[in-house]
């Protein structure tokens, strides 16, 4: 991941190191990260023992926002998603859906990928009698588009911080309203 550091700000502080005692430095930068808008980084650091505790936190306000893409051939597989931590990634044609997570960070991730893990979520969720019809339909699905013998379905990501990209001319934005 590509981290540009705009501004730096250092100050020794009077806490002590919860691992070694010395006092600990406060770390504070902006930076921009690929994907992301402005974020902040806020860094308490021990220089004696390398003990370190990062704050990371967004800038950036973006209008919330829903982007489409339909996949269409085995080479849009390929295409770049950038789901951040708010967003909701969907395929209706698959009933696919993966929440917004609670890690801090976004994914980067591809098509293909998202394909698998949700091939490996079905898998774990096992099946029984009432909906294994459903399960093996969507499965065998998954399996023939990872195969390339693609059956177009959508790639949707809502997302109320506008933080989530799709790489692909292809791709539509619009508000969420709709
Ligand atoms: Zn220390």
């Amino acid at each position: 991941m590509v981290i540009y550091v705009n501004e730096l700000m250092e100050i020794k502080t009077q806490s002590p190191c919860p691992v070694c005692g010395e006092s600990l430095y406060y770390i504070f930068y902006e930076t921009k990260i690929a994907y992301e808008e402005e974020i902040s980084i806020e860094t308490y650091f021990c220089k004696r023992c390398l003990y370190k505790s990062n704050k990371i936190s967004s800038q950036a306000g973006n209008e919330p926002k829903k982007i489409n893409v339909t996949i269409q051939s085995r080479e849009d597989l390929r295409i770049i998603i950038y789901r951040s931590s708010n967003g909701r990634l969907i395929i209706p044609e698959f009933g696919a859906e993966i929440e917004p997570g609670l890690e801090s960070y976004g994914e980067i991730t591809t098509v293909e990928a998202v394909l698998e893990k949700f091939l490996d979520k079905i898998d774990f969720m096992g099946k029984d009698e009432k909906n294994s019809e459903i399960f093996d339909e969507i499965r065998e699905k998954i399996l023939k588009n990872l195969k390339g013998d693609t059956e177009p379905f959508t790639v949707i990501i809502e997302d109320p911080s506008g933080k989530s990209r799709i790489n692909s001319s292809k791709a539509i934005e619009s508000s969420m309203e709709n």
